[in-house]
């Protein structure tokens, strides 16, 4: 690991150049792969060889070469899955950010290379769990092993579309647009540190937290995008986890990030001209894309002093991941058929400049005040104490009588001694000054005659300085008040300290003495474990298929304005979606965890109570031999109990299987919530894709219908070829279309066949139109049956 050590000393600083890695997506079916090889073997680096095929390398951006020669950290071929990425790539960054340095992992490549994929994961198995949620998985499983530190962790999702920044995990949102998102803004404070107001930071305590705000965030991303901003293709998205520590009684917090980002789809546009030329100059389609690259050229040229960050709102944000305070990797993703090897090839070369830049990593600790004036007081304690242990004295805050008549007689002398430079010296103790202090002033206020004239002499000789003084008087006095009184607190708490480290002293000797120790600690173990409930039942395990509730603001629900007729559509629609097929698959697999998880339970509940039998045995057991030592006592009893030890074996060994078992259960929960999360976006997809289809639909059938009213006759082709275009004629005949029997045309049900809907796939990409009036809708597909209708009647005669 990179990562210093945790503990490293403070303003430990780690100067390292961004690593590069390559991951190449599997080719689809039809696609014609590139030709490309990977050289593992060269140390340290490995690299990736591109060949430009000889039809394409003639009129090609460099049109010289063939053969294009790239370094990277480590690549990934397209077999290679993700926990390997996850390992190699993100770990080692997730172990800096847990030692308390910033860590960035971003994703560059053009649209469909799997930038998601490899940074959030594939949405239909459990094992193409990307980068985030691994690493919640991995840093959650850290934090809960090391106790030596008061760890606290938020996460934020942030997404940048046009220069403007979106709040992907505000929980008082249902946003159906992008723009309905918290608007985020960028900040700079005078040491030029970027703050970006509004962004939520949403407190995290565990790894399903976190998990949950992802998929909000995934979720909120999807919705809000349109067919007019592909905004997946063209934003940037940037989940961040926040993580502070402090170990208990330290004043000294560490604060680290780490981002994990998606950028937006690095393609050029304008490859090819019109009629087959090749334009040499390339032109980036995003603005933010082409400041990012400007910055990585700054910072890889020597001896540049000013580097453009502020030019986008993406370079500010990451402006310590880039030539900054932070340990990043970036994941080169290559999508190398034949018909992208420019843009691999770009992506390669931009990959090549961002390997050359440093950073320097500082571990982030920062002091927190209050606890800085607890170890403070601390310190005045233990001086104190070493001052009573030196002098012999002890001091407490009250003079002796004795003291005090000395003093009195030494202010008197003081006051009467008429010579200017005569002083009042009562050492250095604190209360002895105090003590004249609180004479003087009282003499002040309630002069006796005598001292009245003195005073009154005094004054009158001089004046103003008397006046000074008696400000500063009561400036001390009051800082003496506040000593006084921080003093007395302190020696308060260390009393009540020291009387609670006699009791538990105490306690421990008594306990020590029981022989019941064991069995208590055993019971405190097992209780440990199962908090809250104490039992396992299937309930609990159906408790965890309840993310549902969770999940209310997941499920927008446009079924309260779908008329019947769209219903059953929607029916046919998701049987006939290609991700139902997921759907069913996780159905099926959480099925099956839904058993294991209940047998596991039931298993967990037949230990449990097979050590609490064990646990009754052993106290049978001491009854009666305390009963038998009163009645005969012997030396024997009071020794070793084999029959004892035995049962503690056979609870150990029960234990052991608890845990193992109960480890188990948890993992299965987690794999239980991840699988649900996935169903739950699916089907959201497939509610959007379906209606997009929808309303497309019935904006075809409305440019369709004014024709045909026209003209009838020479509708029918037109028509005929729009049946065939929707492949209506599986539209089942047992169709019933009556509307003279139902003016309203509210009841009509349409239903279709099987295959009604097979031939024609539903828009690829997710997608939103919302639905304007489903009325209209409904009545455009009625008119297009009838009009069907009228078709088959003309046929049949
Ligand atoms: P990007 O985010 O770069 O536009 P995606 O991550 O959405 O690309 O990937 C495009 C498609 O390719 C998705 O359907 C994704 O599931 C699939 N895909 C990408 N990388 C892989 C991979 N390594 N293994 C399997 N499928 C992948
Ligand atoms: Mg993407």
């Amino acid at each position: 690991c990179r990562a210093p050590l945790p503990g490293a000393r403070r303003g430990a600083m780690v100067k390292e150049t961004i690593r590069v890695y390559a991951r190449v997506k599997p080719l689809g079916r039809r696609q014609q792969a590139g030709s490309y090889s990977v050289d593992d073997e060269e140390d340290p680096l490995s690299s990736l060889e591109i060949t430009v095929p000889r039809d394409l390398a003639d009129g090609f951006v460099n049109n010289k070469r063939e053969n294009y020669k790239f370094k990277f950290q480590k690549i990934f071929d397209q077999e290679a899955k993700q926990d390997v990425v996850f390992d190699s790539i993100a770990k080692p960054v997730a172990e800096c950010v847990l030692a308390g340095y910033n860590g960035t992992i971003f994703a560059y490549g053009q649209t469909g290379s799997g930038k998601t994929f490899t940074i959030t994961g594939g949405a239909e198995r459990y094992s193409d769990r990307g980068i985030i949620p691994r690493t919640l998985s991995y840093i959650f499983d850290q934090l809960q092993k090391d106790s030596s530190k008061v760890y606290t962790t938020h996460v934020s999702y942030l997404e940048i579309y046009n220069e403007c920044g979106y709040d992907l995990l505000d929980p008082r949102h249902e946003a159906s647009r992008l723009e309905d998102l918290p608007k985020v803004t960028i900040m700079e404070d005078s040491d030029q540190n970027i703050h970006l107001k509004n962004l939520s930071l949403q407190q995290a305590t565990n790894e399903e937290e976190a998990l949950n705000l992802l998929f909000l965030g995934d979720t909120n991303r999807m919705i809000a995008e349109t067919p007019m901003n592909q905004a997946s293709s063209r934003s940037h998205c940037i989940f961040t986890i926040h993580i502070s520590s402090k170990e208990p009684g330290s004043a000294t917090i560490r604060r680290s990030k780490l981002h994990l980002v998606d950028l937006a789809g690095s393609e050029r546009v304008a490859k090819t001209g019109v009629g087959g030329h090749l334009l040499t100059e390339a032109k980036y389609i995003n603005l933010s894309l082409h400041y990012l690259e400007q910055v990585i050229i700054a910072l890889a040229e020597k001896n540049r002093s000013h580097i453009p960050y502020r030019n986008s709102m993406m370079t500010s944000v990451l402006r310590d991941s880039l030539g900054g305070n932070c340990m990043t990797a970036m994941i080169a993703t290559l999508s190398i058929d034949k018909r992208n090897i420019d843009e691999s090839i770009s992506t390669c070369r931009f990959a090549q400049r961002v390997a050359l830049i440093k950073n320097e990593a500082v571990l982030n600790e920062e002091i927190d005040p209050r606890l800085m004036i607890v170890q403070l007081k601390k310190e005045i304690q233990d001086l104190k104490d070493e001052l009573e242990l030196v002098t012999g004295k002890q001091r407490t805050s009250e003079l002796s009588q004795e003291e005090l008549l000395q003093l009195d007689e030494l202010i008197e002398t003081f006051l009467k001694d008429n010579d200017p430079d005569s002083t009042l010296d009562v050492g250095g103790d604190m209360r002895k000054i105090k003590y004249c202090f609180i004479h003087m002033k009282q003499l002040v206020n309630h002069p006796t005659t005598s001292d009245k004239k003195l005073l009154s002499q005094d004054i009158s000789e001089e004046e103003h300085i008397n006046k000074e003084s008696r400000e500063e008087l009561e400036k001390l006095k009051h800082l003496l008040q506040q000593r006084d009184n921080e003093i007395n607190i302190l020696v308060n708490m260390l009393k009540k300290e020291k009387k609670k480290a006699k009791d538990a002293l105490f306690q421990l000797n008594a306990t020590s003495a029981c022989s019941t120790l064991l069995e208590q600690s055993l019971s405190i173990n097992l209780e440990d474990r199962q908090s809250p409930s104490s039992c396992f039942s299937l309930k609990d395990a159906k408790d965890f298929s309840s993310s549902a509730h969770r999940l209310s603001f997941l499920s927008r629900q446009t079924g309260g304005k779908m008329s019947l007729g769209c219903q059953e559509a929607f029916e046919v629609f998701k049987r006939d979606h290609a991700d139902s097929i997921t759907i069913e698959d996780n159905k099926q697999l959480l099925k099956q965890r839904f058993a294991e998880v209940k047998c596991l339970g039931e298993k967990l509940n037949e230990v449990r109570s097979k050590i609490n039998h064990l646990k009754g045995e052993i106290t049978q057991r001491h009854i009666q031999r305390a009963a038998l030592a009163v009645s005969s006592p012997s030396e024997e009893l009071n020794m070793f109990d084999p029959v004892e030890e035995k049962l503690r074996m056979q609870i150990e060994e029960e234990k052991k299987s608890y845990k193992t078992m109960f480890n188990r259960f948890k993992g299965l929960k987690v794999e239980i919530e991840h699988l649900q999360l996935l169903m739950e976006k699916v089907k959201m997809k497939i509610q959007k894709d379906f209606e997009v289809w929808w309303s497309e639909e019935a904006k075809n059938l409305q440019q369709e219908k004014p024709k045909m009213v026209t003209s009838p006759n020479t509708a029918y082709p037109q028509f005929i070829k729009s049946l065939q275009h929707l492949s209506a004629n599986s539209f089942s005949e047992t169709t019933r279309v009556s509307p003279n029997e139902d003016p309203d045309r509210k009841n009509n049900s349409i239903t279709f066949n099987n295959s009604t809907l097979k031939t024609r796939t539903p828009p690829s990409s997710s997608t939103s139109i919302p639905l304007t009036g489903d009325s209209q809708a409904d009545a455009d597909i009625l008119a297009f049956i009838e009009a069907r209708q009228r078709i088959l009647q003309k046929k049949g005669k």
